[in-house]
């Protein structure tokens, strides 16, 4: 894996698509995706990003919602509780917003990015940008949260997507559209 050419990857690129492989081996590889994901993540006003949004194939996902960065490798969910709706943007989606009702809590177990296993316990903000990261690793998107309405709302806008990620970047606006970015 070339680390350094690290990019948001959109809408239409099959590894968006991909259920994530396991991380065998926490090593300096890891360490170091994790932290270009985390620079990338800042760069561009995210609060969370999944490997699967750099190119990698990998259970691996870095979140900020405020709280302070988490660096976590194979995530899971093993507690849900309480639900609510917010609207939320990807990075890999740019310039479309989908409300979607998740758990209002959660406990997740993961790794850290030294290997060491640890439970987290998060809610509201923090609870859903998890479950937004965890999402991309099962390979699930946020349209496919959309009603059958929004769907044909935004079918144009994801026709459009998947022919610039044929093509290349997207300009910095487009990304831009939706208060919440994961
Ligand atoms: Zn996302």
């Amino acid at each position: 894996m070339n680390v350094t050419s690290l990019k948001i990857r959109i809408f239409g690129e099959p590894v968006l698509r991909k259920k994530a492989r396991p991380v065998k081996q926490v090593n300096d590889e890891m360490r170091n995706i994790l932290n270009q994901m985390s620079r990338i993540m800042y760069e561009s006003s995210g609060i969370g990003l999944a490997a699967p949004q750099v190119g990698i194939n990998a259970s691996m996902v870095v979140v900020d919602a405020g709280s302070g960065l988490y660096k976590l490798i194979n995530p899971k969910i093993l507690k849900k509780q309480g639900s609510g709706v917010m609207e939320e943007g990807c990075l890999s989606v740019p310039g479309v917003c989908i409300k979607i009702k998740r758990a209002k809590k959660v406990l997740i177990k993961a790794l850290d990015d030294t290997g060491r296993p640890v439970t987290i316990e998060a809610e509201d903000l923090l609870a859903r940008v998890f479950q937004h990261e965890i999402d991309h690793l099962r390979g699930k998107l946020i349209v496919d949260y959309a009603s059958v309405f929004t769907k044909l709302r935004i079918s144009g806008a994801l026709k459009e997507l998947r022919e610039k990620a044929e093509n290349e970047g997207l300009s910095e606006s487009e990304t831009k559209s939706c208060k919440l970015q994961l």
